[in-house]
């Protein structure tokens, strides 16, 4: 039987999402999440794709192992079982690669010694990330489990992007420097981008603006990230929705020196209590909307500062790129809020941006052109599919089921 599955796994510090997908055409097999691990009130949602049916547990589920085990139960009640022969490789989502990974790998202990290094960079996703992916290795070891960072697509980004203008020997030493993340969605995104425009990657300039809950902006040139909202911390950039994306660093040594606040009540509050959440109470962007429309002043301002950001970051990229041949919205608030998209190009006729009214007021799955037929830069919405891209990805570095792979630390 032909190894055509691959599960992806995306292990956070309360839950396990996981896909299981055939690659022969892409099709999801199952879907499902265990979430608030660790707690009295744990869930697990499984959905077989195969059979339509969705089955739902409540009840503690103590750990990362035990959440594993309940996705492998799950998955072998409807015959797809970790031990199926059909499984090719686990693809396991990644936070921080940091400089070194810059393909998917093979995950050896040389990778998981590296991705344990990179904790400190990033405590809360990497640490879970390891867990999950160790203990999906001791269920399977024989098994090509493949590590799929979201920073990768970014470390094509120049020095003169990737620097902070800080003391070069103190940024090194404590490895200091612009990383970027939703690089899977980036990637992903701007080439289906390119797809749309009926052109290949290397030959279109993209700027994606990836706006979920956490928010990031890319400039694309030729399929190669160039730059990127995010830094050495998914903290930087565009305003999110609980994180306060780019501030003057002098606000810290402020609220510290002067509003006598500790450092982790700092870090939680630009974080966890800042965004649109910090500004209007709301992180979600259906709640502002329909504040707005009822003539919450609150709502207002933190959509406008919102949309303020995304306009300096497009202007940003557009200056970086020099050529811009599309700016593609994407992600739950690209792909759902038109208002949204309409307000963050309004204004920008002159740089050749515009949306079609009707066009961007559709509501769809399937990657879409919003410009009018007229416009020289075209404005896209695609909808990401990480999952889709981590197995993608990692099927394709097995060899496709034959067992021929490398690692990048071999
Ligand atoms: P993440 O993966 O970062 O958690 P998502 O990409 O799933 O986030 O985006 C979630 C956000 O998308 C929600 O918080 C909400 O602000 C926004 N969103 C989802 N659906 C809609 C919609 N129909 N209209 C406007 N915003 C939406």
């Amino acid at each position: 039987m032909s190894q055509t599955h691959v599960l992806v796994l995306n292990s956070g510090s309360s839950s396990v999402k996981y896909q299981l997908l055939d690659m022969r055409d892409s099709s999801r097999l199952a879907v499902g999440l265990v979430e608030r691990i660790g707690e009295q009130t744990s869930r697990i949602k499984h959905t077989a794709l195969t059979t339509g049916c969705t089955r739902e547990q409540n009840g503690p589920v103590a750990d990362h192992q035990a959440a594993l085990k309940a996705v492998a139960e799950e998955l072998a009640r409807d015959g797809l079982g970790l031990d199926s022969p059909e499984l090719a490789a686990i693809g396991h989502r990644v936070v921080h690669g940091g400089m070194f990974f810059s393909e998917p790998t093979v995950i050896d202990d040389a990778v998981l010694t590296e991705i344990e290094r990179l904790i400190p960079v990033a405590p809360l996703h990497n640490a879970a990330n390891l867990t999950g992916i160790r203990t999906a290795m001791a269920l399977r070891p024989d098994l090509p489990h493949v590590a799929v960072f979201d920073t990768a697509f970014h470390t094509t980004m120049p020095e003169h992007a990737a620097r902070y203008a800080i003391d070069t020997k103190i940024a090194d030493r404590h490895r200091v420097r612009r990383y970027g993340f939703h690089g899977t969605s980036h990637a992903y995104v701007s080439r289906e981008t390119a797809k749309l425009l009926g052109k290949a990657p290397d030959e279109v300039n993209v700027i994606v603006l990836h706006l979920g809950n956490g928010a990031s902006a890319s400039a694309v040139r030729g399929g190669r990230c160039v730059d990127t909202s995010m830094g050495l911390t998914p903290l930087e950039g565009l305003v999110m929705g609980t994180r306060s994306g780019d501030l003057d660093p002098a606000v810290i040594f402020h609220l510290e020196r002067v509003g006598g606040m500790s450092m982790d009540e700092i870090d939680t509050l630009l974080n966890k209590r800042s965004g649109l959440f910090g500004l209007c109470g709301d992180n979600d962007m259906r709640e502002i909307q329909r504040r707005i429309d009822e003539g919450d002043a609150q709502a207002r301002l933190a959509f406008d500062i919102y949309i303020h950001r995304l306009k300096k970051y497009i202007g940003a990229y557009y200056a970086v790129l020099g050529r811009v041949d599309a700016i593609v919205f994407t992600a739950g608030v690209g792909e759902n809020a038109a208002p949204v998209r309409e307000a963050a190009v309004m204004g920008l006729e002159e740089l050749g941006l515009a949306v079609d009214g009707d066009l961007n007021g559709v509501h769809g799955d399937e990657p879409r052109l919003i410009s009018p037929a007229d416009a020289r830069v075209a404005v896209a919405v695609v909808p990401t599919d990480e999952e889709l891209e981590i197995a993608t990805q990692t099927y394709a570095l097995v060899g496709k089921g034959n067992g021929t792979y490398s690692t990048a630390l071999a």
